[in-house]
C-alpha cells in the first residue's frame, strides 16, 4: 500500500499527539513541517490546537503563511484543529484572521475557558458513518456561521464544531487526543 505523506505544521502546539496518531494509521507518514521545503514534501497537511496568535506570528516568522494558503488553494487537502481552525476562518469575531481560506466565521474560546473544557460524544456520518466518536473541547472556538462552499458536519451543544468545504476540513475538538483514528 503506498503510504500518504502528511505532515504537521510544527511550530506550535499538539503536534507531538497528531504525529503519534498518524503513526498508528498504516496508510499514513506523517512529519512535521517547519520549512517551505517540508511543505512542499507534504501531500495533506493537519493544522494542530495550540494558541492561533501565537501560531499565525510563528507562520510569518517561518515564512510559511503564504506557501502554505497557495498550497491549500490549489487543493492540497487540510484539516485544522481548533487553533488550526482559527486559522482557516475567513472571519475570526473580534479578532484577525490568518490564512483566510474558508468560508466560516469563528468565535475564539467560545465553548469556555480551560477549566470548562471538556468532552462529547458525535456522529459524524462523514468521517465516521455509525460510531460516534468521541470529541475532546479545549477553550475551544465554534463557528458562528458559514457560508458559500462550507457545509456543516456536526453541532454540539447547538454550535457547529465541524466543517467541511472541498478539500479543507475543520472541527473544534482535538482528534489527536482521542484513541480514535477514525
Ligand atoms: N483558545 C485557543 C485559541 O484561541 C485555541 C485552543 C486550542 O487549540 N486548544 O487560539
Amino acid at each position: 500500500m503506498r503510504t500518504k505523506k502528511i505532515g504537521v505544521l510544527a511550530l506550535q502546539g499538539s503536534v507531538e499527539e497528531h504525529l503519534h496518531t498518524l503513526s498508528q494509521i498504516e496508510a499514513a507518514e506523517g512529519f512535521p513541517v517547519r520549512t517551505k521545503e517540508e511543505l512542499s514534501r507534504a501531500e495533506a497537511i493537519i493544522l494542530p490546537g495550540g494558541e492561533s496568535t501565537t501560531l499565525r506570528k510563528l507562520l510569518r516568522e517561518f515564512e510559511l503563511e503564504d506557501p502554505l494558503r497557495r498550497r491549500i488553494t490549489d487543493g492540497m487537502p487540510v484539516w485544522g484543529t481548533c487553533a488550526g481552525m482559527i486559522l482557516l476562518a475567513r472571519e475570526v469575531e473580534g479578532g484577525e484572521s490568518t490564512l483566510s481560506v474558508m468560508d466560516i466565521s469563528v468565535r475564539r474560546n467560545a465553548y469556555g475557558r480551560q477549566s470548562d473544557s471538556f468532552s462529547a460524544e458525535a456522529v459524524i456520518p462523514e468521517v465516521s458513518p455509525s460510531d460516534p466518536l468521541r470529541l475532546v473541547f479545549i477553550r475551544a472556538p465554534w463557528v458562528e456561521r458559514v457560508w458559500g462552499d462550507a457545509h456543516i458536519l456536526c453541532e454540539v451543544g447547538g454550535h457547529i464544531a465541524a466543517v467541511r468545504q472541498h478539500n479543507m476540513l475543520a472541527t473544534s475538538f482535538h482528534p489527536e487526543l482521542t484513541n480514535s483514528t477514525a
